[in-house]
Parts: C-alpha cells; structure tokens; sequence
C-alpha cells in the first residue's frame, strides 16, 4: 500500500541534499527581481513562472536546465535577498516534516554585485538562525545547516574550503562541489580536500549522477569524500546474473562495505537522465543490498518536489512503508555532518518518537 502525501509529510524527515538556490519560492523570485532591478525573469505571474521552472527542468535539455539557476542565482546578490531565501527555505523544509536539513549553496555565485564571499555566508547563516526560531515557536522545530559548495569548473575552491574552516563553528558542517561532471573530476581540486583533510573538515561530492564510475573512484579514493552527491552510477559496478543475483565489483562493495552514505535525489535523477523513471532508480535494489541510501531533493523548485513527495514516489514504486521510512531517515541522519551526540539526539528524541507515533495512529485508525 503506498503511503499517502500527508503521511510523509507529517512522518519526520531527515534532508542531506538540498541546493538553496534551487529551492526559491516562485512569488519570492518576482518579489526579489522587483526589489533588485533583476530584469530578465522569463515572467513575473507567479503560477506562469512555477510551471516554467518545471518545464524547463523536464525539458531533458541541460541548456534549458541550467538556465534556471540563472534566474534564482540573478535574484540572490544583495544580503537580504540571501537573508530571507534562508529563512524561507528553514520555514518551507520545516512544514514539510524535515527536523534536520544541510542546505547547500555556491557563495561564488553570488558575488556579482559586490558581496564578499563572507557577507554571502554570513547572510546565510542569519537567515537560516531566524528560520530555526520561528519554526520553533510554530511548534515545527528544524536544525538547519549550511554546506559551503564550489563550482567544479571554476577555481576557487581551496577558498570556499577556508571558509567552510573559518565559519564551522557558526554552522557551516561541510563542503562540497558541485556543477558539470564530465571534464572536471574532483581531482582537479584535490588541494582543497587536502587541506579539509587536514583540518578534520567533512565533505561530500557530486560524483556519479552524469559521469561513471572514475568520478565515485577518485571522489572516494583520491579525494576522500565521506558521502556521494547522487551516486546513482555506482550501478555501472553491479552485475545481475541469470539467476537474479546481484554481483557487486570492488568499488561498489567498497561503498556498501563502508557504508558510504548515497546522497540519492530520485525525481532530480530521472529529470537529468541519470535514472529512467523512479519505479526503475537505482535506490530500489540498493536498498535491498544493504547500501547506506538517502532520499533528498537536489532542487524543489525545479523538480517542483518536496521530500515527502519524494518519499510518497519511492512508496509507490516500492511499496516503502513508514517502517522504510524511518530507515532511510536514520540513515540520512547518521550520515549527518554534525556531533554524533548531536546526531544520537535527533534519532531517539525526534526520529524515532515520531515514527513510533505515527504508527500508532495508524493502528488506532484501523
Ligand atoms: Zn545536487
């Protein structure tokens, strides 16, 4: 039976993937195109603008895609336009039943009119702070933290991965890099991991959503990345037999034996190409192999998504039930880059609670 929309939203969630510009509300991007002279929005009627974004983002044209990060990139360069993003994306994530969210954003993006990288941190870091308040005093509490990313193709890498230093203690946990694959493996910035490394920083990376199997091998084994951005092509190392067994290759029993957590988006991975369709994404089989799969959203706004609507997708393809759920929930939260005593807190006083009422409910319901 698949859970229903409601059911996964009120079930709490756990959100390791997330890009910040990639979440914007519609009537927040006219609204801040308005206030900043940001004149290129492809409409300015709220409804028209949210189904361009979708069809953009379904078009299967990467052109098309990228375009849109235009937009909500072009509207985020003040400090109170990141402000109140954040906040916005704390108080969206939050009624949508996520209790703790790692957000991710490029501050290298927006500094075209100006801001330093600080400032854009900084404006972040504030915005998600009040976010966490008031969906605190609306009885929907979230952590909210912030992942500081760099652009593959560009060069500043070892710069972000200072500031992911500098600002750990104010709620940057990680860093990450991010944009296109092919061309630009994350050995190219293998100074940067270096010096996280060094630093006893955390990381995550994009590797093995367009590209294969060298983008996981040297994200892992050259870079040394604690989680995968997708992952998705860890599948290119697995054989079925024809007695339906499942043969895994030494790089892929090196991700499940060392519980690599995969950092799964299933409706942004069937939109980019790198799955067929959700009842056919990779997280199925995965998941009955034992590896440490995530369910995440990559970009709402794009893929027009929430984590519950992800969550109530793989129940339909699935049959995932709240049992399932919680497991991946637990999953993700282990895999959080956060204190383990911190994680440990939000398993068995929020996650399994939550999980354990819902269940009743559903009994009493009969
Ligand atoms: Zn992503």
């Amino acid at each position: 039976m698949t859970l229903d929309l409601e059911t996964c939203r009120r079930a709490p969630k756990a959100l390791l993937h997330d890009h910040l510009d990639g979440g914007l509300r519609p009537a927040t991007i006219i609204e801040l195109a308005d206030a900043t002279g940001y004149a290129d929005l492809p409409s300015t009627d709220v409804d028209e603008l949210g189904r361009w974004f979708a069809e953009a983002a379904d078009s299967g044209s990467l052109v098309r895609y990228l375009e849109t990060f235009a937009h909500t990139v072009g509207v985020l360069q003040t400090e109170a336009a990141l402000h109140r993003v954040a906040r916005e994306c704390a108080e969206d994530l939050a009624a949508d039943g996520v209790v703790y969210a790692e957000v991710r954003m490029a501050p290298e993006l927006c500094t075209s009119q100006g801001l330093a990288l600080e400032q854009v941190v900084e404006a972040m870091l504030a915005g998600f702070a009040e976010g966490e308040r008031v969906t605190a005093e609306r009885g929907t509490p979230i952590v909210m933290r912030l992942l500081l990313t760099a652009m593959r193709t560009a060069a500043r890498s070892s710069e972000i991965a200072e500031l992911v230093v500098r600002y750990r203690d104010a709620g940057v946990v990680g860093f990450d890099i991010a944009g296109a694959e092919e061309g630009y493996p994350p050995t190219r910035h293998l100074d940067a991991f270096e010096y996280l490394r060094r630093e006893n920083a955390h990381f995550t990376i994009h590797a093995g959503e367009a590209f294969g199997l060298p983008s996981i091998w040297e994200a892992l084994q050259w870079c040394g990345a604690e989680r995968l951005g997708h992952g998705v092509r860890i599948m290119d190392d697995i054989t079925i037999d024809e007695r339906g067994r499942a043969h895994l290759g030494l790089l892929a029993a090196y991700v499940r034996d060392r519980r690599v957590p995969l950092e799964m988006c299933p409706s942004s991975n069937v939109q980019t190409g790198a799955a067929r369709s959700i009842e056919e994404h990779p997280i199925g089989l995965l998941r009955t192999l034992g590896f440490r799969v995530t369910v995440n959203t990559d970009n709402r706004l794009m893929s027009g998504t929430s984590l519950s609507r992800e969550m109530h997708l793989l129940s339909g393809a699935f049959g995932y039930g709240l049992a399932d759920l919680q497991w991946l929930t637990v999953n993700a939260m282990k895999s959080a880059f956060i204190p383990f005593d911190q994680r440990l807190r939000i398993i068995n006083e929020v996650i399994k609670p939550g999980y354990a009422a819902l269940a009743l409910a559903d009994l009493t319901m009969g």
